[in-house]
């Protein structure tokens, strides 16, 4: 459907990107889910952004049920959250660097004490929550700042907006993580494991914030859209 998926597991991802974070290459890691999907298909801008990313991983049941439907399946769900939670124990492993960008400040300054208690020796290069004025000074703040690994919370279209615009030329893992912050905040809650493991996360974020419905509607109309493609019916 346009946008060309990683066939990398969880742990195949983690892998390369320690090795990235070890001779420091710049990279844009893109995780999708069908809201991003089906935007991008109406959006030609934001999929010229989606184009530029190194890696675009699967995150939502959704995306590996149309993959397989499509008939080029995918190994596995690779989320965001699961993504961020381990690049943060590589870098606290490998005493890399990381900077936040993202979500309220309150929010932000909860996220920040929660991950330090997990992970004490982790290097924090920084940080700014995601209601600033400048774009222009927080990119130029984080090259300045070298960090080896930018999170960046913004929700999407900004947060990939944000990195096509700012990551080049620094050596940094850079990835949109929507809302992960408020998550280790204790804001929103992830669903528990049963759960995610019976692939109804959705419908216990749904149950969380019923006023995500709107949004969440993209998931049927994104699988209709599959089956759509898949019988020659829609492009
Ligand atoms: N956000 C932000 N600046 C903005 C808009 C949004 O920092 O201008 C944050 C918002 O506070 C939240 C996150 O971006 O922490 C988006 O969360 P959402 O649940 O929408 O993202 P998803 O996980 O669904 O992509």
């Amino acid at each position: 459907m346009g946008i060309q998926f990683s066939q990398l597991t969880n742990q195949q991802l983690i892998k390369q990107l320690t090795l990235d974070l070890e001779q420091q290459q710049c990279r844009f890691i893109v995780t999708a889910n069908p809201e991003i999907v089906l935007y991008a298909r109406k959006h030609f801008e934001y999929a010229t952004i989606l184009k530029q990313a190194d890696l675009i991983t699967a995150d939502g049941i959704g995306i590996v049920i149309g993959a397989k439907l499509l008939g080029q399946p995918l190994p596995e769900r690779v989320t965001g959250f699961d993504t961020l939670q381990q690049l943060l124990k590589v870098a606290e492993k490998k005493q890399k660097s990381v900077y936040f960008l993202g979500a309220r400040a309150t929010v932000l300054n909860t996220a920040l004490k929660n991950i330090q208690r997990q992970y004490p020796k982790l290097i924090i290069a920084g940080y700014h929550d995601g209601y600033y004025q400048s774009a222009a000074e927080i990119g130029q703040t984080i090259k300045q700042l070298q960090p080896d690994i930018v999170l960046v919370a913004l929700g999407f279209p900004k947060q990939e907006t944000f990195i096509s615009q700012y990551a080049a030329g620094t050596h940094a893992i850079w990835m949109g993580v929507g809302g992960s912050f408020d998550v280790i905040a204790g804001k929103v809650k992830r669903a528990p494991l049963f759960w995610q493991k019976h692939h109804i996360e959705w419908c216990y974020r749904l149950l969380q914030e019923p006023s995500r419905l709107p949004r969440m509607l993209a998931l049927p109309k994104y699988l209709l859209l599959v089956l759509g493609q898949k019988f020659h019916l829609v492009h």
